[in-house]
């Protein structure tokens, strides 16, 4: 393999994108000059030393100050909600709407209808957190509207019940206003807020 092929094997891995069109990345860095190439170099590096994974939250942010993100160490939110997103994506375009005040939790990924063993990303810090979050009384569910996400949503609640029966938590699902097969990251503000608004 040539070192064109190996960039491209590399671009393929990205979400969205195929050969054809990591083939096409690999030429425009060919044809880009050596300073746009050095600079993408340094800001690849600079992600890995400037951009954390939030303790509690598990989403990225810039900042070194704690290991927690801008978030999830503002007492001011309402600690009574935790909502769980796919991804931060999603967590910036419900925190953009304005319409939610609590705190997140980001899984990083789905459950594969394929996937029977139905293991939920990142389980072991979910529990974890909610197990830290002594004033929470609600637990809401923002998954896409696709199969995968109601798939999702249904591994999350039965891993959650024991503990939210235990606690009275209830535990609530974005409600009308996202069409079927919608992903959150490109919901409107106004249609992330009616969806709250009627969670149930
Ligand atoms: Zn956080």
């Amino acid at each position: 393999m040539n070192e064109a092929e190996r960039l491209a094997t590399l671009f393929e891995k990205f979400p969205g994108i195929g050969p054809r069109q990591a083939r096409r990345f690999v030429y425009f860095l060919l044809k880009s000059g050596g300073e746009y190439r050095s600079n993408l170099n340094s800001a690849i590096s600079d992600l890995a030393n400037n951009i954390h994974k939030c303790d509690s939250c598990q989403r990225y942010y810039a900042n070194s100050n704690g290991p927690k993100c801008g978030i999830c160490s503002n007492t001011a939110r309402d600690p009574k909600q935790l909502l769980i997103i796919e991804k931060d994506a999603d967590l910036d375009s419900v925190e953009k709407s304005g319409a939610y005040s609590g705190y997140y939790f980001v899984l990083g990924g789905r459950v594969k209808l394929t996937d029977s063993s139905g293991k939920l990303p990142n389980e072991q810090l979910l529990k974890k957190l909610i197990q830290n979050s002594q004033d929470l009384e609600e637990i809401i569910l923002a998954m896409p509207t696709t199969t995968e996400g109601e798939h999702t949503a249904q591994t999350i609640i039965t891993a959650l019940k024991p503990i939210a029966d235990e606690r009275n938590i209830t535990i609530t699902m974005l409600g009308r206003g996202l069409s079927t097969g919608a992903e959150l990251e490109y919901a409107d503000s106004l249609t992330l807020k009616s969806a709250l608004e009627s969670r149930n």
